[in-house]
C-alpha cells in the first residue's frame, strides 16, 4: 500500500501532463455552431398568411429565424398550376372505355385536378392519400368513380381557373423582405398536389416551375431546402426531388442522421446515429406543456435536431395555434438560446455537411498552431461559419488566432483535456494560424 498509492499519483500526475501535450493544436468542428447542445428549425408550411402577419412578427421581436415552405403557384407574378399532356378531353373520353390502371393512374391523376372544379381536385387528393397508405386498387376505383361524375355531369368540366383564398395575399416583394430579414423562403411546390400521383412530366414542374420562380423573384439561395407536400416520402417522387433540391424536408440521405418523422413514436434519445432529426407538429391539440417538453428533451442530449412543423396560425390554415402560444413557445426557446441553436432549416443542413465533410490537419510547431481544412463543398452554397475548438498550451495567457491572415474573435475554455480556444470561421476559411501574445 505504501509504495503504491504515491506511485498511482504520480502516474496520474503524469498522464495528465503527457495527454495535455499531446492534445495541443487538436482541432475538431463542434458538434453544433458555437458549441451549442442542439438545433431547433421552426418551419411553416403552406405560406398562409398570419405565418407572415403574426408568426414572423413574433419571430423577429425575439430574433429568431424560421422557414417557410411556400406554394410559388399562389403568389401574384409567378407560373401557376397547368395539367401537361394531351387534351384532358381526350383523357376523359378514355375513361369511358378503359379502366384505371397501372399504364394510365398517374396521367388520369395527374389531369382530373384540372378538370376545374374543387370537387374534382378532392379526388386528386384522396386517391393519392389512398395510394400512398399502399391500397393501390382503391386509389383506382376513386380515379374512375371521379371521371364518372365528369363525364356524367355529376362534376361540372371547365376551364381549370385556380382558386386561392384571397386572405393569402402575400406578394413577392414581401416575400423578398422576409428573406432580407434572414428567414428562409423555400419551395413546397407550385399548387401542392399530391406528388406521388403525378406522371413524370406534371411532377417535374411542380418541382422545378416552383425552383424556377424561387430563383426569379428571390435568388439562388432560396432553392437550397424544400417540403413536398402532405410530408410525402414516396420513393419516386424523393427520387426526382433530390435531384432538384439538395435537402427536403421529407427526408434527407445522410447515413449519419436518423430521421424520426412527425408519426414517429420513437423517442430520439434512443438513437446511436450521431445526429436525430426530430420532426414534431405542434397540433392544435398538443399541449404547451409538451411542446415544451420537446425542447427539453433537446437539452437532455448533444445530438437532437429538433425539426418544429406549424401549419396554421390564429384561425388560418391547418390545426392552427394561436399567436399567444407562439410567443409563449418561442420565449421559452429563447431563453434556452445559451444551449439552442435555432437557426433555419438549411443553415443547419448546412453546417452539419460542412462539419461532416471537412478534413482537418493540425500541427503545433515553434510555438505555433497552424490548421488547415479542406472540403469538396461549393462555398458559394455552404455558406454557414463553423465552430472550431484548438486545444492551446496551458501557459498562453492570451493568444491570437488568425484566419487566412485577419485576426478572429475567440473565447478561452477549460475541459478535462485541457485548455482550449473556441471561435468561429468563415466556411470559407482553410488556414488558421493561433500562437501567444
Ligand atoms: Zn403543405
Amino acid at each position: 500500500m505504501k509504495v503504491i498509492f504515491p506511485l498511482f499519483v504520480t502516474l496520474v500526475f503524469l498522464t495528465a501532463c503527457v495527454s495535455n501535450e499531446r492534445n495541443i493544436g487538436q482541432t475538431t468542428i463542434t458538434k453544433w455552431k458555437d458549441d451549442k447542445k442542439a438545433a431547433i428549425s421552426i418551419t411553416y408550411d403552406d405560406g398562409t398568411i398570419h405565418q407572415f402577419t403574426v408568426a414572423r412578427p413574433i419571430m423577429d421581436s425575439l430574433q429568431l429565424k424560421g422557414t417557410f415552405y411556400i406554394i410559388t403557384g399562389k403568389i401574384e407574378g409567378s407560373a401557376q398550376g397547368k395539367f401537361i399532356g394531351r387534351p384532358i378531353e381526350q383523357i376523359l373520353a378514355e375513361t369511358a372505355n378503359i379502366k384505371t390502371n397501372a399504364d394510365n393512374f398517374f396521367e388520369r391523376a395527374s389531369a382530373i385536378g384540372f378538370t376545374g372544379s374543387g370537387d374534382a381536385l378532392a379526388y386528386h387528393s384522396n386517391a393519392g392519400s389512398i395510394f400512398e397508405s399502399g391500397k393501390i386498387e382503391e386509389a383506382y376505383a376513386l380515379i374512375d368513380e371521379g371521371y364518372a361524375k365528369l363525364r356524367s355531369g355529376a362534376i361540372p368540366v371547365s376551364e381549370h381557373k385556380p382558386r386561392y383564398s384571397r386572405t393569402d395575399s402575400t406578394t413577392w416583394d414581401d416575400y423578398r423582405a422576409y428573406a432580407k430579414d434572414g428567414h428562409e423562403m423555400a419551395s413546397h411546390t407550385v399548387t401542392h398536389p399530391r406528388l406521388a400521383v403525378l406522371d413524370e412530366p406534371n411532377m417535374l414542374y411542380e418541382l422545378e416551375q416552383s425552383k424556377a420562380d424561387m430563383v426569379k423573384f428571390l435568388g439562388d439561395k432560396y432553392t437550397f431546402s424544400a417540403e413536398c407536400p402532405y410530408g410525402t416520402e414516396d420513393e419516386r417522387v424523393m427520387e426526382y426531388a433530390h435531384k432538384i433540391y439538395p435537402a427536403l424536408r421529407n427526408r434527407m440521405p445522410e447515413p449519419w442522421l436518423e430521421e424520426l418523422n412527425r408519426s414517429s413514436r420513437q423517442q430520439p434519445g434512443t438513437s446511436r446515429k450521431e445526429y436525430v432529426q426530430w420532426q414534431r407538429g405542434p397540433l392544435t391539440d398538443i399541449s404547451m406543456e409538451i411542446m415544451k417538453s420537446w425542447v427539453d428533451t433537446c437539452l437532455t442530449h448533444d445530438n437532437i435536431w429538433l425539426v418544429l412543423v406549424f401549419h396554421g396560425v390564429d384561425g388560418i390554415g391547418w390545426e392552427p395555434r394561436t399567436g399567444d402560444e407562439l410567443r409563449e413557445y418561442f420565449s421559452y426557446m429563447k431563453e434556452r438560446e445559451n444551449d439552442l441553436w435555432v437557426a433555419t432549416f438549411a443553415d443547419v443542413t448546412k453546417y452539419l455537411r460542412e462539419r461532416k465533410t471537412k478534413t482537418i490537419q493540425n500541427h503545433f510547431e515553434d510555438e505555433q498552431i497552424k490548421i488547415k481544412l479542406m472540403t469538396d463543398l461549393d462555398y458559394s452554397i455552404y455558406d454557414i461559419p463553423l465552430t472550431l475548438k484548438t486545444y492551446i498550451p496551458a501557459n498562453w495567457d492570451t493568444i491570437e488566432i488568425l484566419n487566412q491572415s485577419k485576426s478572429i474573435e475567440f473565447e478561452i475554455r477549460k475541459d478535462e483535456l485541457g485548455k482550449y480556444a473556441l471561435y468561429n470561421i468563415p466556411s470559407m476559411g482553410t488556414e488558421i494560424n493561433i500562437h501567444a501574445k
